[in-house]
């Protein structure tokens, strides 16, 4: 049996009629940008995400540059993140003007090491970015602290990690805003690219507003140099129409998580995700670590499961941070999840047969 790594098509069947309304009403009104459509969706992410404002943008990439750019930081600044990432936190601070630091992983929950935000610390240190990988939430109440003894800001990128909640409390109401992406294959996807910045700070939402609309609030009213970064209106009736199903799928993701880790738990040399207490995960990559990964991924391969490498190189060592010139040793963490990281077949429609495939194949190897 082939098991694909995700099932797009198979979720779209489940809410086809409910899709195929929402666009054709966006049509019907020709709403495409800006418009009902897209305010209703602002409204009901915000709730959905248990905060007072949401800035909808083009992509969780945007939403990033928007918040730091809102939050005035500008060259000579110090943005400390996570070397294990998706590039876009790491590349928004660049562009939004300050300098990247980056911080190893605290070595189980692939989220940034508290102990290493304290030590990268400077004068010149603004703000922290923790990532809520995988769908795991980083160590907040430990962040906050630090950040409040430093008077840092906070952005969450929660870019992964929709409905997760720290000792019961939601991702992205901690720190000053907090980032999503929509992006397809993300736990809440639109049909193409899309992304919000929530805030429960009223002035700081509506600078986000100004700078993603060009600058303005209302047309031909620019009061700031803005960007064009833009949810479209059918992107947010899909959104819209999807969102009710969220924490159903969420529930199906983390139920299936269970199977892997009943299934996996026990096999030599595979380490299952690890979930530090009072911490909800919501499995938007289930990421295994083995230290013959390659093959590993191979063996899957050749037995039709697809795998994938989130991410095969942690953000220090890439290409585009040579010039920061940083050390493997540096990095202790991240550097040997590099070689051993592995996600496995994870959507809220995975079938027992399909899961059991898996742990059969991993079992076999
Ligand atoms: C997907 C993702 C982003 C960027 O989102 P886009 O919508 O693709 O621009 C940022 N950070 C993390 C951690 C992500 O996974």
């Amino acid at each position: 049996m082939a098991v694909p790594f995700a099932d797009l098509h198979l979720q779209h069947q489940t809410i086809k009629s409910e899709i195929d309304a929402a666009i054709a009403g966006v049509i019907g009104d020709s709403a495409f940008i800006r418009g009902s459509y897209v305010d209703a969706f602002e409204r009901e992410f915000a709730e959905a995400a248990e905060v007072k404002h949401c800035v909808s943008c083009a992509n969780g990439t945007d939403a990033l540059y928007l918040a730091m750019k809102a939050l005035k930081v500008k060259p000579g600044d110090e943005v400390i993140t996570t070397a294990h990432s998706w590039i876009s936190t790491a590349a928004m601070i660049t562009h939004a003007g300050a300098s990247v630091v980056f911080c190893d992983t605290d070595g189980a929950t692939f989220t940034i090491d508290p102990a290493a935000i304290e030590a990268a610390i400077t004068p010149r240190t603004v703000g922290i970015i923790p990532v809520h990988l995988y769908g795991q939430p980083a160590d907040m109440d430990a962040i906050m602290a630090i950040a409040a003894r430093h008077k840092l800001w906070v952005i969450e990128d929660c870019a992964q990690a929709h409905l997760a909640r720290y000792k019961g409390q939601m991702v992205g109401t901690f720190g000053a805003a907090a980032t999503y992406s929509f992006y397809p294959g993300k736990n809440l996807g639109a049909m193409g690219d899309a992304g919000a910045v929530v805030t429960n700070d009223g002035a700081l939402a509506e600078h986000m507003t100004m700078l993603a609309r060009h600058g303005g609030l209302v047309k031909h009213q620019h009061q700031i140099e803005g960007i064009n970064s833009r949810l479209d209106g059918l992107q947010a009736a899909i959104l819209s129409a999807k969102l009710p199903h969220l924490a159903a799928w969420t529930e199906a993701r983390q139920a299936a998580a269970k199977v892997y880790d009943a299934g996996l738990g026990q096999i030599e040399d595979i380490m299952v995700p690890a979930v530090a207490p009072k911490r909800s995960h919501v499995y938007h990559l289930y990421t295994i670590r083995h230290p013959r990964r390659d093959a590993l991924a191979a063996h899957l391969k050749a037995n039709g499961v697809q795998t994938a490498i989130n991410y095969p190189t942690a953000l220090p060592f890439l290409a585009a941070y040579q010039r920061l010139g940083y050390r493997t040793e540096q990095f202790p963490n991240a550097s040997r999840d590099q070689g051993q990281i592995l996600s496995l077949p994870m959507f809220a429609e995975i079938t027992r047969a399909q899961q059991d495939e898996v742990i059969d194949l991993v079992r076999k190897f």
